[in-house]
């Protein structure tokens, strides 16, 4: 890998856990959702990184892609909240999630915690995934509890947040090899539900496809803003500005021009917890990024 491409991968890695940590700390009973992804993304701005992704914020039985919808005014109860962060650097990425446990089951949290640190061990160039997924698998049963088996981890790229390889987090058949020059996030779920999600009937997040003709004003407009502002990235419904942008999204997902990612979510009355790292697959030694 480049100097100049390793140094942007670090900075954003710096970056990330930085921003990580203090949201961390300020996430408690009472305050609102909307307040931390507001600081996540200003301070990702303010320390030199630009978001890659919305700030995701998930809450007990909600897995992944929830984000706070525009004038959000919902606040933490005594949940299990997943805190999902994307910061690059020039397009490079680092991707990392912690769980933040205010409903009292900090066995679940360490569950994923430690499938993380499991997986870290093994990662070096050569390793099989299926090796990892095995491992990761092992780690959360060991705490009586199930690893989901539909998210992976993945791998990242310049202005890509999810490319191959996929990183399991259960025992599959064949795996890949990992390469050195590879970057990938390593992100095991726990839960006391099944261990499989499925999507949710809301979406928060959306990214961009491709150019194609539409009719309707408001989605033309909107079609502007995300050509000029959100080509490369996913983007939250709260960042798009102009009028009927519901209306507008709906006409773009239908189009194809823009793909949306449902919240997805494990059985009613399951909690489900989050760890992840962004990982540097290096001849020399693989490098956590976001530590
Ligand atoms: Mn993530
Ligand atoms: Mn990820």
């Amino acid at each position: 890998m480049e100097a100049e491409v390793l140094e942007k991968y670090r900075k954003a890695g710096k970056i990330l856990s930085k921003v990580r940590e203090m949201a961390r700390s300020r996430i408690d009973v009472g305050v609102p959702l909307l307040e931390i992804a507001e600081f996540v993304e200003r301070t990702t701005r303010e320390l030199g990184g630009e978001p890659a992704f919305p700030c995701n914020i998930s809450r007990d039985r909600v897995a992944a892609h929830d984000t706070p919808a525009p004038g959000d005014e919902s606040v933490f109860g005594e949940e299990m909240v997943k805190l999902d962060i994307g910061v690059h650097v020039d397009g490079y990425i680092a991707d990392s999630a912690v769980t933040v446990d205010l409903g009292g089951h900090p066995d679940l949290v360490d569950a994923s915690q430690a499938a993380l640190a499991a997986a870290l061990e093994l990662v070096t160039p050569g390793i099989n995934t299926a090796e990892l997924g095995a491992a990761i698998d092992d780690a959360i049963k060991g705490y009586g509890y199930n690893s989901v088996a539909n998210l992976t981890g993945h791998g990242l790229d310049r202005y890509l947040a999810h490319g191959p390889p996929v990183i399991p987090n259960k025992v599959v058949t064949r795996g890949v090899k990992i390469k050195a020059g590879e970057v990938i996030a390593i992100e095991p779920f726990a839960t006391d539900g099944v261990g499989r999600i499925s999507e949710a009937p809301h979406t928060e997040i959306y990214s961009f496809i491709t150019k194609r003709p539409v009719r309707s004003k408001p989605a033309r407009a909107l079609l502007k803003d995300v050509e000029e502002n959100y080509r490369d990235l996913p983007f939250a419904r709260r960042w798009l500005t102009g009028d009927r942008k519901d209306y507008a999204l709906g006409q773009l997902v239908k189009a194809r021009v823009l793909h949306g990612y449902p919240l997805l979510w494990e059985a009613e009355g399951a909690l489900v917890s989050q760890t992840e790292h962004t990982v540097l697959v290096l001849e020399d030694g693989c490098e956590v990024t976001t530590r």
